[in-house]
């Protein structure tokens, strides 16, 4: 798996997935997550549940989280460019990245080579970003603030999270996690869970989104508690750009 990896990248094998995040009331496309696919030539397509604990492990996700960044923010230009309603871009970002030291810099060369305004990407950083070091992730999170980057937590609520992160972290968002959308509305402590995500979010201004919404109990269950939006196969499942790029508002001018 590792060898293969390292090929990967040179034989352009790897290519993005995008999926739809929706405004629940309006059913606007407010933003796209980015989400990697591998084909191998002869394997075919492997789950990113399968190779990115490898390339964690074994630091090639820098490069290759590198090129989803890069290849993220120009599929969104050009998506501004041929005229659709402007989306913002989310990018997953995988605790090793995030804590390596040029982090900043290269979110900074990613929308300087793609010329895609600051305020269209969003990273997606999950709650183990902050098993250590935190006054230096409090510091990066102020530097991406700063340069108009938007931040999420996916998976919320999963990890080992600190209430006290939601105060001290400049973030802008919560993905609420699949694993507890699945079990709305009916197991009683999951609906409980859910909705004290999104009442917190909501009182602390947060944006909030429920990821993995399936079917039409969930989603009139999250319109009911206050959930903003949504992202999930009732709506969409992740789709090449071909496809997805007709879910996106034409532009009125
Ligand atoms: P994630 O970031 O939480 O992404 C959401 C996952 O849920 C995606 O799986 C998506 O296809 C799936 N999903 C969305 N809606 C539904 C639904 O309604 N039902 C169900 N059953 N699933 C749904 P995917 O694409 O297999 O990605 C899995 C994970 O791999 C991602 O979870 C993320 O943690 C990681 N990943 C994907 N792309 C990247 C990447 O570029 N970089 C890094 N570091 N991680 C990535
Ligand atoms: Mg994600
Ligand atoms: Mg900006
Ligand atoms: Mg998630």
């Amino acid at each position: 798996m590792k060898d293969r990896l390292n090929k990967a990248l040179q034989r352009e094998e790897f290519f993005l997935h995008f999926q739809p995040q929706v405004d629940i009331l309006t059913n606007r496309v407010n933003g796209m997550e980015a989400l990697l696919r591998w084909r191998h030539p002869t394997d075919g397509l492997i789950p990113p549940g399968e190779f990115i604990p490898v390339a964690e492990e074994t630091g090639l996700i820098i490069p290759i989280g590198e090129w989803v960044l890069r290849t993220a923010c120009k599929q969104n230009k050009a998506w501004q460019l041929a005229g659709y309603a402007p989306v913002t871009m989310a990018v997953n970002v995988s605790p090793i990245q995030f804590h390596q030291h040029n982090f900043i810099e290269i979110v900074l060369d990613a929308l300087r080579d793609s010329e895609l305004d600051s305020a269209y990407l969003e990273l997606e950083i999950t709650e183990g970003v902050a098993m250590e070091h935190v006054d230096q992730v409090i510091y990066k999170l102020q530097a991406l603030r700063d340069i108009g980057v938007q931040i999420s937590i996916d998976d919320f609520g999963t990890g080992f999270s600190s209430l006290t992160y939601l105060k001290q972290f400049p973030i802008h968002t919560l993905k609420v996690a699949r694993e507890f959308v699945r079990d709305i509305p009916g197991d009683p402590d999951g609906a409980a869970i859910v909705q004290a995500i999104i009442a917190m979010a909501n009182s602390l201004r947060l944006k909030v989104i429920a990821e993995g919404v399936e079917t039409e109990e969930q989603l009139s269950f999250l319109q009911h508690i206050g959930c903003a939006e949504i992202q999930g196969y009732i709506f969409s499942r992740p789709m090449p750009e071909g496809e997805i790029k007709k879910m996106l508002t034409p532009s009125p001018a």
